[in-house]
C-alpha cells in the first residue's frame, strides 16, 4: 500500500476531500464537497438536519462507499482498492452521538479491545494505556464499572478514550453531545477542548455554537449537499454571507 503524496504527512493536509459525491439511490446527498483539514486543525461542521453532515464523516472513515471523488487521509487514498481499510479506520477515529459501548464489558475492556485486536498489543500493555486514557478523560476510578453504571457524559468520555486508544491521526465527532442531558454536555466538551489544545486533528459535527466559536479554527456550513460557507469562527458567526447560513444562525444561536 502506497502513500500517494508524502507532503500530506508533513503538516499540510491531514484530510483532503476532492469533489465528493454521494448518492443513496436517487437521492444525491453530497453534490461535490471539497475540503482540506490540516494537521492539528479543529474544524466544526454545522448545518440543518439531513444536509449530509454525518455522511461526510462516514465517508472519511469509509463507513460508506462514495459515488465519486477522492478522499485522502494522512496520505492514503481511502478508496484506492490497494488501501488497507482496517489500517485506514485506525487513522481516523470516530465518536458517535450514541456511544456504542459494549454493555457486557467493563469500561477498561471497552477501551483496550481495539488496541489488543487491531494493534496487537498485549493485555498488559493495553491495560496500561487504557488506564492512562481513562485518567485523561477523568474516569480512572470507573475502570472496572460497566457502561450502564455510568452517566451519559461519562459514557461519552469512555467512547473518546476508546477512540484515542487506537492512536488515530484524526478524530471525527458526530454530534457527540446531542444525546446528553444539558448538564452533562460541558464535561464532554471540556475533554474535547483539551484534545484540541494538545494538537489533535478534529472534525466535529455539532450544534454547540459556543464550542465552535471557542475551539474551532474553522467553521463550515453544509446545506443542500454542499459546503456553502467556511471561515474562522469570528468571521463565520460575526459576518455570515450566505442567506441560508444567516437564517440558520438566527434560529440556533
Ligand atoms: P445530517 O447528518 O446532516 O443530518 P445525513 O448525512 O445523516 O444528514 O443524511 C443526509 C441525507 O441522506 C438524509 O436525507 C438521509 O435521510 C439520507 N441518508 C443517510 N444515510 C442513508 C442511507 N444509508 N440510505 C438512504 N438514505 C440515507
Ligand atoms: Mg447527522
Amino acid at each position: 500500500m502506497q502513500r500517494i503524496d508524502r507532503t500530506d504527512t508533513e503538516g499540510a493536509a491531514m484530510i483532503k476531500i476532492e469533489n465528493l459525491h454521494k448518492r443513496f439511490g436517487d437521492l444525491e446527498v453530497l453534490k461535490g464537497v471539497d475540503l482540506e483539514v490540516r494537521a492539528g486543525e479543529v474544524v466544526c461542521i454545522i448545518g440543518p438536519s439531513g444536509s449530509g453532515k454525518s455522511t461526510v464523516l462516514r465517508c472519511i472513515n469509509r463507513l460508506e462507499e462514495i459515488t465519486s471523488g477522492r478522499i485522502v487521509v494522512d496520505g492514503y487514498d481511502l478508496y484506492d482498492p490497494q488501501t488497507d481499510i482496517n489500517l485506514v479506520r485506525t487513522e481516523a477515529g470516530m465518536v458517535f452521538q450514541q456511544f456504542n459501548l459494549f454493555p457486557h464489558m467493563t469500561v477498561l475492556r471497552n477501551v483496550t479491545l481495539g488496541p489488543i485486536k487491531v494493534r496487537g498489543m498485549t493485555r498488559a500493555e493495553a491495560d496500561k494505556l487504557g488506564k492512562e486514557l481513562l485518567a485523561k478523560v477523568g474516569l480512572a476510578e470507573k475502570a472496572q464499572n460497566y457502561p450502564d453504571q455510568l452517566s451519559g457524559g461519562q459514557k461519552q468520555r469512555v467512547a473518546i478514550a476508546r477512540s484515542l486508544a487506537l492512536k488515530p491521526k484524526v478524530i471525527l465527532f458526530d454530534e457527540p453531545t446531542s444525546a446528553l442531558d444539558p448538564e452533562l454536555v460541558g464535561e464532554v466538551l471540556d475533554v474535547m477542548k483539551q484534545l484540541a489544545k494538545e494538537g489533535m486533528t478534529m472534525v466535529v459535527v455539532t450544534h454547540e455554537m459556543g464550542f465552535a466559536r471557542d475551539v474551532a479554527d474553522r467553521v463550515i456550513f453544509i446545506d443542500q449537499g454542499r459546503i456553502q460557507e467556511q471561515n474562522p469562527p469570528q468571521a463565520f458567526f460575526g459576518n455570515p454571507q450566505n442567506p441560508r447560513l444567516k437564517d440558520f444562525l438566527s434560529r440556533v444561536s
